[in-house]
Parts: structure tokens; sequence; C-alpha cells
């Protein structure tokens, strides 16, 4: 199935039920495709029941829908709101901090000549 296919606007009814039918026979690839199309778009209805269903089956998808809704999460709070990322100046060193790592470094070197 091509990714023409996959974004395939259902029409009528009957388009809708070919199109669901087409979308329960499709790669994994394409599910995946409309999983991250779906974030930013959405879908016919066959589309959304089509991903729903496969991801009752297939575990890489629904790994990768988590995993993809937990990326757009994380980016959305923001390094500055994440706990996982502090900010630069919250880590920085203390100027006595770099100095006695600088005067170490510099004993080590002079230990190894
Ligand atoms: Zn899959």
């Amino acid at each position: 199935m091509t990714a023409a296919a996959v974004t395939y606007a259902a029409g009528d009814g009957r388009t809708g039920m070919f199109e669901f039918f087409k979308l329960l026979n499709a790669r994994c690839e394409d599910h995946a495709r409309l999983i991250s199309l779906s974030m930013d778009h959405s879908l016919t209805r066959s589309q959304r029941l089509a991903i729903k269903i496969h991801v009752l089956y297939c575990k890489a998808c629904r790994r990768f829908k988590h995993d993809a809704h937990m990326m757009r999460e994380t980016i959305k709070m923001g390094c500055g709101q994440c706990n996982e990322f502090p900010k630069a100046k919250e880590t920085s060193l203390s100027p006595e901090a770099a100095d006695a790592i600088a005067a170490s470094l510099k004993a080590r070197m002079s230990d190894d000549q």
C-alpha cells in the first residue's frame, strides 16, 4: 500500500468501508505513517478505526504510538519545565568548583610528565 492510498480520504460510506478493509491489511509502516499523521491532522473514521484495531494485536505499532505521544508531550513541556533536562545555568559550576577542578587537572598533568 502506498502513502497515497493510506491518506486516501473516504467520501461516502462504501468508500470508507473499502478504505477500512484495505487498511486492515496494511503494513506496519503504513500504520506508523498514519499514527504520525494523526498527531497533526484529523483522520477519517476508517483510518482511526483501522489504527485502533491494528494496535490491539501489533506490539510494535502500539509501542510506536505510545512513544510518539510521549515524545510529543516531552517536547510540549520544553526543557524549562522538564526535570530530566534542567536549565544549563542550574547545573553550571561555581567559580570555586571550576578552580578546584582546573587545579586538580593541572596537578595530574604535571604528574604524568
Ligand atoms: Zn504494526
